[in-house]
């Protein structure tokens, strides 16, 4: 996947009055990354012409809300233009990011994937530091925008410790942060395994003891597919 981002698929939750626009390409090679299960396969770069038309028809449809998900979105040169379309339309915007770049203005919330705080776990899982990503956590956090964050329980690769970690740097922002921990999803040939139920519990266990809500799911291939109307693709 390339440096430089594109949007490829619009989606539409009736019940969640949300839409989804898909980012390609990523700026971290994850060794948990659910697209080495299901890799996307881009049909085709979507203009800002035809997104503004679908976000304007979905809003006449009762959307409310704009959620940016990838790959990485922040990556994608079109991401300003279409934060500022989505605010001057109404829509709540919502970045799903892995927090390797600042968090651009107009975002109300993000949702943070925080892989590891421990910078040698970091290196190892993603290719890349940690640092810059504490320090955006920390800065959009500050700027008033609402944080949430997320990690995969990896057993020996991101344990419960390192979990414990993740939520200690939380609570340091604030005790309030929602923060969901994910089992991880094997790829074909991953050296780790699924997390069972009893794992993940002890690391909602742990995090609970810095954090007032935490959620766990240990979800498979199959549970997480998309139900959502396609708008563009
Ligand atoms: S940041 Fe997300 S999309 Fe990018 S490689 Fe990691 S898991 Fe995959």
């Amino acid at each position: 996947m390339g440096m430089r981002g594109f949007f490829y698929k619009l989606t539409y939750s009736h019940r969640h009055r949300r839409a989804h626009l898909y980012n390609f390409g990523c700026n971290f090679r994850c060794k948990g990354c659910f697209y080495r299960i299901s890799p996307p396969r881009p049909g085709r770069r979507l203009s800002l012409d035809e997104i503004e038309g679908a976000l304007v028809s979905l809003r006449e449809r009762g959307a409310v809300r704009l959620h940016l998900l990838g790959g990485e979105p922040t990556i994608n040169p079109q991401l300003r233009d279409v934060i500022d379309m989505a605010k001057s339309l109404g829509y709540r915007v919502v970045l799903i990011t892995n927090g390797s770049n600042r968090v651009p203005e107009g975002i109300d919330r993000i949702s943070v994937s925080i892989k590891a705080v421990s910078n040698d776990i970091h290196r190892a899982y993603t290719g890349r530091d940690v640092g810059p990503v504490l320090a955006n956590v920390r800065d959009a956090y500050e700027r008033g925008i609402d944080v949430h964050a997320s990690t995969v329980l990896i057993p020996g690769l991101v344990d419960v410790a390192e979990v414990e970690r993740i939520a200690s740097f939380l609570a340091e922002l604030d005790e309030l942060i929602p923060f969901y921990i994910i089992g991880f999803m094997p790829p074909p040939g991953s050296p780790w395994r699924k997390p069972t139920d009893e794992e993940l519990e002890a690391a909602a266990r742990a995090a609970r003891r810095y954090l007032k809500y935490v959620a766990t799911s240990n979800p498979t291939p199959e549970s997480i597919r998309h139900k959502s109307e396609v708008i563009l693709a």
